[in-house]
């Protein structure tokens, strides 16, 4: 099969020479007639020199690579992909009895930009962040089939909110396979959790904050936890495996609170140590005396979606950060995070430092921390990175 072409202007295949996954706009020369958004475009230079192929969209990225070889993007395509995928997670030792939920495509960082595939137990979450991967869905769950065997059981399709709303394309939410008698509880480093993928946010668990979790379990002994916007609890039942004298979890979203009971009940039955709050962070926060809490954790939805929004965002960040210096005990821990993909390293280093120097505390940054290994950033395409957190001792 052939597909329709798109032809680039002098010297802008240099990107795509380095493996840069992404064609815009401006670079685009000339295009065959009649090219739908989602549709498989093939890539030439300006010399008609094939360079890769990848689902056309529409808007400011008219291209998403998923190929530089001249290949057809088949079910043959999708397998190989995806066991390249899988081999990875497998080959690090991510996967075990202990250990069953895990991120397998993301993204970029496998080759597959506009793809996210979760795996909790027995159940795949698959969300599309582009038309093409959405056309593509049938192919991507009869290759997930195929190499995830019998180990998976379900595949639900979950895009509603990350397609393009334009594009109108109905069927972006629903199972594609099974559905029904599914392991309702997945495991994280031998933690118990409920995903859920039907009503809960982006997939239904963050497995991006895993690493960051165990490295919290370790400094949990004997200390006062707060998991401010705990979302379903991962850090509050790493705190309580860590034998932590108290966790408060804390969300505004009443659903999270019933998740995250349910999660650290599973886990800890009846223990009295942990408590849940539906309340405003900053509410909460404003409510509590100095020395509550020695050990606070600040995981926050993304203050900025987009570069407009990156200097109120450093804002919110510094704010909230400023306000757990002020609260938490001398000799206390906060891990603080951000997960908004435009704010780099350093600018949310630059706005906990504000909040730093404006407590007057004396504080030392014990660990920098990321994403997980399961998230992987391609190396050609660094706008991947987005997870970062800070780990500070307080004086
Ligand atoms: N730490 C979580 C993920 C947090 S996601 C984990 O490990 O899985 C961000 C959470 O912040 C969401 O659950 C959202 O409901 C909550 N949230 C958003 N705005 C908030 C606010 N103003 N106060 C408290 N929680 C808030």
């Amino acid at each position: 099969m052939k597909y329709k072409k798109i032809r680039l202007k002098p010297k802008k295949e240099e990107s795509l020479r380095r493996f840069h996954p992404w064609v815009f706009s401006g670079a685009v020369q000339q295009k065959d007639e009649d090219i739908t958004e989602g549709e498989v475009v093939s890539i030439y230079t300006s010399n008609n020199e094939f360079i890769a192929v990848g689902h056309y969209q529409i808007g400011s990225i008219e291209v998403r690579v998923l190929s530089f070889d001249e290949e057809k993007i088949d079910l043959d395509f999708w397998k190989k992909r995806l066991t390249s995928a899988l081999l990875l997670r497998q080959s690090i030792g991510l996967l075990s009895t202990d250990n069953n939920s895990y991120r397998l495509v993301h993204g970029e960082g496998d080759g597959l930009p506009g793809l996210i595939i979760d795996i909790y137990a027995e159940t795949a979450v698959v969300q599309s962040h582009s038309v093409g991967m959405h056309e593509d869905r049938m192919m991507i769950c009869e290759g997930l089939k195929a190499v995830l065997g019998d180990t998976l059981k379900n595949i639900y399709y979950k895009s509603e909110t990350t397609l393009p709303f334009k594009a109108n394309l109905g069927a972006e939410n629903e199972y594609l396979y099974g559905g029904k008698d599914v392991a309702e509880v997945a495991m994280e480093n031998g933690l118990k959790f409920y995903p859920d993928w039907v009503k809960g946010q982006k997939t239904g668990f963050f497995v991006d904050q895993r690493d960051n979790r165990a490295l919290l379990e370790k400094y949990a002994k004997g200390r006062s936890v707060l998991n401010m916007f705990c979302y379903t609890g991962g850090f509050s039942f790493y705190a309580m495996r860590g034998d932590a004298k108290l966790v408060h979890s804390v969300d505004s979203s009443s659903k999270a609170i019933t998740l995250t009971n349910r999660n650290v009940e599973i886990n800890f039955p009846n223990d009295k140590r942990h408590e849940a709050f539906a309340e405003d962070a900053f509410k909460y926060l404003g409510g509590i005396n100095k020395g509550d809490y020695d050990l606070i954790i600040l995981d926050p939805p993304a203050f900025a979606k987009h570069r407009g929004a990156i200097r109120n965002a450093l804002q919110g960040y510094k704010r909230l950060n400023a306000v757990a210096f002020d609260k938490i005990a001398s000799g206390g821990i906060i891990f603080t995070f951000s997960c908004s993909q435009v704010i780099t390293k350093d600018a949310f280093r630059l706005a906990v430092f504000s909040a730093a120097a404006m407590s007057g505390r004396k504080v030392r940054i014990l660990h920098q921390l990321s994403q997980p290994a399961d998230h992987p950033i391609n190396i050609y395409h660094p706008e991947g990175e987005y997870l970062k957190g800070l780990v500070l001792y307080v004086e």
